[in-house]
């Protein structure tokens, strides 16, 4: 028989949020797998879990990882932790979660808090479609370009650390201009919490209103962009494409699909095409 792998999600700041559920698995387990065993000393302490420790982190997930398996294996339980919130997610893990299951070994994830869902729901704008893009870039030319691919008709979920959300915030300002607004989500669940809704034109004005609002732990909630329409130039395009392997009226057909222009307009422009 053997163990099996819990992902346990813990607490962002405020430790009561740890659920009992993810309490009992911590206690039971024969090992814990935690990012920095020192940062989760204070959880485990609160809850007297003394269960052994093992640092499992980006530096040393490859080789930490097999002396887990080889644990699990043996028949070991093991809880994986990261220093706040659910694990792999924009925290190690994976590599651990991805190993168990080659291995054969059941995988279970003991859910909770997380920086993303907790902004997501404060943040107030219809997320039944969401894109988590985690932390952007650190170097300015990158960061400008991955913004590119986030106009996005859906939010968008952005990690960023203290010192740099005054220029991302001025780069998502340029990017999307004054009027998208952004939900900015500072110190989830601890003493100095607060979540802003803003036009994007005011974001800076409210980092400057008290110095230390740039401090702290920062999720940037980006507002949804206009669902485009499909202009007829793209129409066209797809048009176009579609035609160089199919009949008129079936690349009209599906081009109306595509892009939402009605088909006997582009069925016209097949013909036209094919004269
Ligand atoms: N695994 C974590 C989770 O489930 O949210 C995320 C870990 S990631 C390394 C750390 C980043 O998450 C921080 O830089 C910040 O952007 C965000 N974060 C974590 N705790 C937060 C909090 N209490 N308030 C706001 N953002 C937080």
């Amino acid at each position: 028989m053997t163990g099996t792998l819990y992902v346990v999600a813990t607490p962002i700041g405020n430790l009561a949020d740890a659920s009992p559920r993810a309490i009992d698995t911590l206690r039971a387990a024969d090992l814990i797998a935690c990012e920095d065993t020192r940062t989760s000393r204070t959880l485990l302490a609160r809850h007297g879990i003394n269960a052994r420790t093992v640092a499992l982190h980006e530096h040393n997930e490859r080789t930490a990882a097999p002396k887990l398996i080889d644990a699990l294996r043996q028949g070991k339980n093991v809880a994986l932790i990261s220093d706040a919130g659910t694990p792999a997610l924009a925290d190690p893990g994976a590599w651990l979660v991805a190993q168990a299951h080659r291995a054969g070994i059941p995988v279970r994830p003991i859910p909770g808090p997380s920086a993303a869902a907790a902004a997501l729901s404060a943040a107030g704008f219809a997320a039944s479609r969401f894109l988590f893009a985690g932390f952007l870039p650190p170097s300015a030319a990158a960061r400008r370009k991955a913004l590119e691919a986030l106009d996005l008709p859906l939010p968008v979920v952005l990690y960023e650390a203290p010192h740099r959300v005054r220029e991302t915030l001025a780069d998502l300002l340029a990017r999307f201009g004054p009027e998208r607004e952004i939900a900015i989500a500072r110190e989830l669940t601890k003493k100095f919490e607060e979540v802003a809704r803003l036009p994007l034109g005011a974001a800076l004005d409210w980092l400057d209103e008290r110095p230390e609002r740039e401090q702290g732990e920062f999720v940037l909630v980006l507002a949804p962009g206009e669902e485009r329409p499909a202009t007829a130039m793209d129409a066209q395009r797809v048009l176009a494409v579609l035609l160089e392997t199919l009949p008129p009226s079936e690349a009209a057909k599906l081009a109306a699909r595509i892009t939402g222009v009605p088909k006997s307009a582009l069925y016209r422009k097949a013909i036209e095409r094919a004269k």
